[in-house]
């Protein structure tokens, strides 16, 4: 490395540190437009989504909603025999998948002459970085993209639960699973625990679950997954968890009878991964999550280093940090300078039944808009109809009075997430109810109640 290097002197044009969502889309889009491009990954590339978060989990939705639709087949005619489920085998499974999906990333690395060092990098100048072997390397400008980690809640015996980092890997399928949590991460594994034939308690300090979503619909999902069996301890936080001789695990709740769980899952959050960076060196100070703050165009305090995805805490979700990491490597590298329009971003909680919104939820709504109309379609879909299950969709759409617009669509039902994306475009373009309403529905379908809601 120069010691004070010129323009085009620096080893490279862009150093990405971390190998994510946001890091690799940064990093290849940087070098379609001729840039000399390295990225550092310590862990495995793909971050997060791709290697322990929403793919694996995606399949283990899958996998595990199988003995719902199962249940139901005899209605519809099927006879099947012996019926088992193999923990190992979708494990498994899964992880070749994961496996696949990263080979996928580095060749798209290599395809795109992207140098990928596997080993942890380091800030330790506005143009330097150092990796974890002691070699220190230059760039014009450094990219950090290391995204976030679980947060585990301090309480004595906490060195015994398990994140979302482990539970892909769990050796055998628990009997009983208790969750600390019921945000996103919460909700999705209780939700394919409980799918698995496994007991699942859900232990939160609040008493709601999946802040954020629309009151009627989190309300919707409490009644179905406690009808499916999850045991819900409101205002009851773990405050303590002991492995006993047996390896089973006696966790103490607030205010609660003790129990006991063969696996304890903490998912309270997820803080950004900045820890032992180094950003100070380039004069960098954290925010008070751990976040490294940037402008509208990624730029830190700093002018050579930028910040993308998780790391910097504005919203965690991968697509949001794909479309930073494009947006920071056009604006950097391709003479096209541009930023992310945050509004309207929809989202999805993979639950069993699964949930999805888009814009602002009627609460939010009635706090920002003088006059708001909310219609609802509460149905029983066709197939739940048939199959004798009793379980029921809930829609919402939420309109500002005056303007007539959407201003945001809910759900909770079967393939909620699938309809929704299409929802989005319509809140997002600013269309009305009127158009809705003059949407001809497509029939028999769940999605046509979105345009029969009157
Ligand atoms: P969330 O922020 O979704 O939920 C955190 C949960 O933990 C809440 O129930 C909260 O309680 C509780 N909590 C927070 N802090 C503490 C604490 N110190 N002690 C006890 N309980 C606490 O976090 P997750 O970990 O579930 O997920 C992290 C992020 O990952 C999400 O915010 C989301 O952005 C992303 N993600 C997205 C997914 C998707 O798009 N489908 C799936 C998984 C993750 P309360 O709020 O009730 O007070």
């Amino acid at each position: 490395m120069s010691e004070t290097p010129g323009q085009d002197t620096y080893d490279y044009d862009l150093f990405v540190i971390g190998a994510g969502s946001g890091g690799v889309r940064a990093s290849r889009i940087a070098a379609s437009h001729g840039a000399r491009v390295a990225v550092a990954e310590e862990y495995r590339v793909g971050g997060t989504c791709v290697i322990r978060g929403c793919v694996p989990k995606k399949l283990l939705v899958y996998g595990s909603s199988f003995a719902h639709e199962l249940r139901d087949t005899a209605r519809f005619g099927w006879t099947l025999g012996d019926m088992r489920f193999d923990w190992g085998a979708l494990r498994d499974f899964v992880a070749g998948d994961v496996d696949r999906l990263e080979r996928a990333y580095l060749a798209t690395l290599e395809n795109n002459k992207v140098e990928h060092f596997a080993e942890r990098a380091t800030v330790i100048g506005p143009h330097a970085v150092k990796l974890a072997s002691g070699r220190e390397i230059s760039a014009k400008v450094i990219l950090v993209a290391v995204g976030a980690w679980p947060v585990r809640p301090a309480f004595p015996g906490n060195e015994h639960c398990i994140t979302s980092n482990e539970v892909f890997s769990l050796p055998t399928l628990p009997e009983r699973v208790m969750i600390q949590g019921a945000g996103y991460i919460a909700m999705e594994f209780a939700c394919i625990f409980n799918a698995l034939g496994c007991h699942v308690t859900v232990a939160n300090r609040s008493d709601q679950i999946l802040r954020g979503y629309d009151e009627a619909l989190r309300d919707r999902l409490l009644q179905i997954t406690m009808a499916r069996g999850i045991d819900y301890r409101f205002n009851s936080p773990i405050e303590s968890v002991e492995k006993q001789a047996d390896g089973k695990l006696r966790v103490v709740t607030r205010d609660r009878e003790p129990c006991h769980a063969d696996v304890v899952l903490v998912a309270t959050g997820r803080r950004p991964k900045t820890d032992g960076l180094g950003l100070e060196n380039a004069g960098i100070t954290l925010g008070a999550h751990g976040e490294v703050p940037v402008d509208a165009s990624n730029v830190t305090a700093c002018p050579s280093i930028y910040a993308v995805g998780d790391v910097t805490d504005r919203v965690q979700l991968t697509p949001v940090a794909i479309r930073e990491g494009h947006a920071f490597a056009d604006t950097v590298f391709g003479g096209n300078p541009r930023t992310i329009d945050y509004a309207d971003i929809p989202s999805a909680v993979f639950s069993q039944p699964p949930m999805a919104g888009v814009g602002l939820t009627e609460r939010q709504a009635r706090e920002q808009f003088r006059e708001i109309r909310v219609f609802t379609a509460d149905f029983r879909p066709m197939k739940n109809m048939f199959a004798d299950d009793a379980e029921r969709g809930l829609y919402k759409l939420v309109i500002d009075g005056p303007t007539d617009r959407v201003l945001g669509v809910h759900m909770i039902g079967p393939e909620a997430p699938e309809i929704l994306q299409a929802a989005a475009i319509a809140v997002k373009a600013g269309l009305t109810k009127a158009d809705f309403d003059a949407t001809m529905a497509l029939h028999p379908s769940m999605a046509e109640e979105l345009v029969l809601m009157r």
